[in-house]
């Protein structure tokens, strides 16, 4: 079983499941058609069907033009009716807790939290190689536990709370958007606290963090955090959206984000040991690569982020160009 993510972020979403044979289930639909074949090498020979979690654009946009194609697309009851394509002959209804067999693969569905109408996330199994796959995105968290094995967690990891409340405390992030992302999305320490309590990590070969949302979560510092925190190869995507996120930051927004487990209710925060040791900024071309910035939206907003302790500056030869930037957040 391999897994990609081929587009990741509230600007467009698309994945695939490969089995053994080359057989792909895609799951979600979220970018133009074009971008679609093309991201599929122009081949849809090879696909069994599309799973969809939820009917926001950025999930779901190529439907149409993928049922089609002749291409089967399973979603819950409540997502078709939001799409407004109900009982229509491609489409198949996948309920809660509902298993169902797509060519070589399995499906169980199971209901998520996001402001959608009925979302689902999935676990997926290669009947012949037995493997399992986690995947859960656009939910604010996870309520059920799974007995199974998972060979591939790929799991939303939206934002962080410590740079949301910063951004939120610097006026930088609209109320709305912030409320949206607090209530609707998944935040590291949920993810990582989910995983750590709730996954057993015995088969598992590669997390995969999704739907990262640009401005508010730094994406190195979090692949490294999670690899050093479950000893597991952490993807994720490299276009992010910091783009969208940022074009939306505008207005006041004072309020108080606290990271509390949604089992116990207790404070969480898993990353405190990495936390400790001090954490370096990324470089303003690390910055480029990781966020799927272009260079000059990062040079016209180096000076703010070097004063957030967000990166440090560098000259051509690699040298830090001022100290204060270099003073890592505190958390
Ligand atoms: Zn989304
Ligand atoms: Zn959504």
């Amino acid at each position: 079983m391999k897994f990609d993510q081929l587009y990741s972020s509230s600007s467009g979403n698309l994945y695939t499941v490969t089995d053994n044979n080359g057989k792909r289930l895609l799951i979600e639909c979220g970018v133009t058609w074009t971008r679609l074949i093309k991201a599929l090498n122009y081949n849809l020979a090879g696909v069994v069907g599309c799973i969809l979690t939820h009917e926001h654009k950025d999930h779901s946009a190529a439907i149409h033009e993928v049922m089609k194609s002749g291409i089967d697309v399973y979603a819950s009851a409540g997502t078709f009716e939001a799409l407004e394509v109900s009982g229509r002959r491609r489409n198949k209804i996948l309920g809660d807790r509902t298993l169902l067999g797509i060519e070589g693969f399995e499906v169980l569905a199971f209901r998520t939290s996001h402001d959608a109408k009925e979302p689902l996330g999935f676990i997926v199994r290669e009947r012949e190689t037995d493997e399992f796959l986690l995947f859960a995105t656009d939910t604010s968290h996870i309520r059920q536990r799974f007995q199974y094995l998972f060979d591939i967690i790929a799991l939303e990891c939206s934002y962080d709370n410590d740079i949301l409340q910063a951004r939120v405390e610097a006026g930088d992030i609209n109320e709305t958007l912030a409320r949206r992302l607090l209530t609707s999305h998944m935040e590291k320490t949920v993810t990582a606290n989910y995983i750590q309590k709730h996954c057993n990590l015995q088969r598992c070969r590669e997390i995969h963090l999704l739907h990262l949302s640009g401005d508010n979560i730094n994406p190195q510092q979090t692949r490294e955090e999670f690899e050093s925190l479950f000893l597991v190869t952490t993807i994720i995507s490299r276009g992010t959206d910091a783009k969208v996120a940022y074009s939306q930051s505008k207005g006041r927004c004072v309020m108080k984000i606290d990271t509390v487990c949604h089992y116990c209710g207790k404070q969480i925060n898993p990353f405190e040991p990495q936390a400790s040791r001090g954490k370096r900024p990324m470089t303003s071309k690390q910055i480029a690569l990781e966020m799927g910035m272009d260079r000059h939206e990062v040079a016209r907003r180096l000076p703010e982020m070097a004063r957030k302790g967000l990166i440090m500056r560098q000259d051509r030869d690699g040298k830090e160009l001022n100290n204060e930037s270099r003073i890592a957040r505190n958390r």
